[in-house]
């Protein structure tokens, strides 16, 4: 062996595992059980006062999820990652430890219409106010930014619409204030786009998409980037208090630069509860060893079918950052140089009816309100994911009632596109 660092194809099926002490297993185990048998007291107080690190109950941690956190962490580049039950129970865990009722965060408006929902309506019953900015022009981000707000949250590339935001920018926004930068990298993946490398000091996955990749388990994951200073820092006393429960503990401090993975973990996971179950941090680690492969050819089929719908004569327009004539294909070329991923958006000359049956008429695609499978699916979002918003919302959110959103899987290209082909002769 060198001292060089492995390669990410090699963390993507090695980070965090090993042969199982006990048995030898090879694959991770399932460690399919909900508490850990102390080897004595003095033990269990060590792990329940944080002077330890191990197992104690299945909703704090658990050694399958703990694989699938040091993969994560080892694939971004960060200092620790939390497992969490979905990519939604990532970003509310990432918010409780930074926010305090009457709080705000700035957030960029093209985002996963499930979380505008989540900022917008459930966010508002804990006091967390969100402020909204436009991806596109990151200076509206700091016009944004008052003495109440402790974030900025964006999505690397934006769901539905593909678009790549300059995330560079926004981070010396972010760090002009002394605030964290919280990037949603669930499009991306490490493998197309590692935001640490780009300022971002805190990430959050939904792995029920691209990190497991099979469309069979809901996950998410939140990594800390190691970067933000929280301890000292007042404004953000979950970190930088002493917390009662932990003898007076400052996290922030005890745990330095991954004291911000500890408290989400041992704040907001023990209180609030969203664990990932073992059987499906199982499924994602499994996903996340081929992430590599199956990111490639999602990006490599995806442009294939924009170059062709963007040919096409019913077809009014095709977002795709691939593209070399889309408005986003210089950020493309600057943040994701292998391929601009598996989700576009494309608009129909014959608006929300043309959708409706569009959806309708494709065999081989899947409608359905998921992306980052191996299948290829489709969805409408003006009549779906996105039906709650205001029309407003829907357009500035990329979601117009011409809009259908694909996401390209890793099948054979040419069946991907006569499918499309039948669907829109009668759309
Ligand atoms: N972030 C993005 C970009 C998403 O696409 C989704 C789900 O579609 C989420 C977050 C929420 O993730 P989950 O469904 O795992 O809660």
């Amino acid at each position: 062996m060198t001292d060089r660092l492995p390669g990410f194809d090699t963390l993507a099926i090695h980070a965090g595992a090993a042969p199982d002490a006990a048995t030898g297993a090879r694959a991770t185990p399932i460690y399919q059980t909900t508490s850990f048998v102390f080897d004595d007291v003095d033990h269990a107080a060590s792990l329940f006062g944080l002077q330890a690190f191990g197992n104690i109950y299945s909703r704090i941690g658990n050694p399958t999820c703990a694989v699938l956190e040091e993969r994560v962490a080892a694939l971004e580049g960060g200092t620790a990652a939390l497992a969490v039950a979905s990519g939604h129970a990532a970003q509310m865990l990432v918010f409780h430890a930074l926010m305090q009722p009457g709080d705000e965060f700035v957030a960029g408006t093209k985002l996963y219409g499930g979380s505008i929902n989540q900022f917008t309506h459930s966010f508002k019953n804990f006091g967390w106010n969100v402020v909204w900015a436009n991806p596109d022009e990151p200076s509206t981000f700091d016009a944004a930014i008052t003495p109440k707000t402790k974030a900025i949250f964006i999505e690397s590339i934006a769901n539905p619409g593909g678009v790549i935001v300059d995330i560079k920018a926004i981070a010396a926004i972010a760090k002009k204030h002394r605030i964290p930068l919280i990037v949603d990298n669930t499009m991306a993946s490490p493998y197309l786009i590692r935001p640490f490398e780009h300022g971002a000091d805190i990430i959050v996955h939904s792995a029920t998409k691209f990190l497991g990749g099979h469309g069979n388990s809901i996950g998410g994951v939140i990594v800390d980037g190691g970067s933000f200073n929280f301890a000292g820092d007042d404004r953000y006393p979950m970190l930088s208090k002493p917390r009662a429960e932990y003898g007076g503990m400052v996290l922030g401090e005890t745990f330095g630069n991954f004291g911000f993975a500890i408290a989400c973990r041992v704040l907001g996971l023990r209180d609030l509860g969203p664990a990932l179950s073992p059987f499906n941090a199982f499924l994602i680690l499994t996903g996340i060893e081929t992430l590599p492969l199956r990111m490639q050819r999602h990006s490599d089929n995806a442009l294939a079918v924009a170059t062709h719908l963007a040919k096409h004569d019913k077809v009014a327009w095709v977002s795709y950052p691939g593209l070399p004539d889309d408005r986003y294909h210089a950020l493309a070329k600057q943040y994701c140089p292998q391929g601009a991923g598996a989700v576009f958006t494309f608009g129909l000359k014959d608006g929300y009816e043309a959708g409706v049956k569009l959806v309708s008429n494709l065999k081989l695609f899947s409608h359905l309100a998921n992306i980052g499978d191996t299948r290829s699916l489709v969805i409408h979002p003006a009549s779906t994911t996105h039906r709650q918003l205001t029309d407003d919302q829907k357009t500035q959110a990329g979601a117009g009632p011409e809009v259908v959103r694909l996401s390209i899987g890793i099948e054979d290209k040419a069946d991907l596109i006569d499918d499309l082909d039948q669907a829109l002769a009668d759309a």
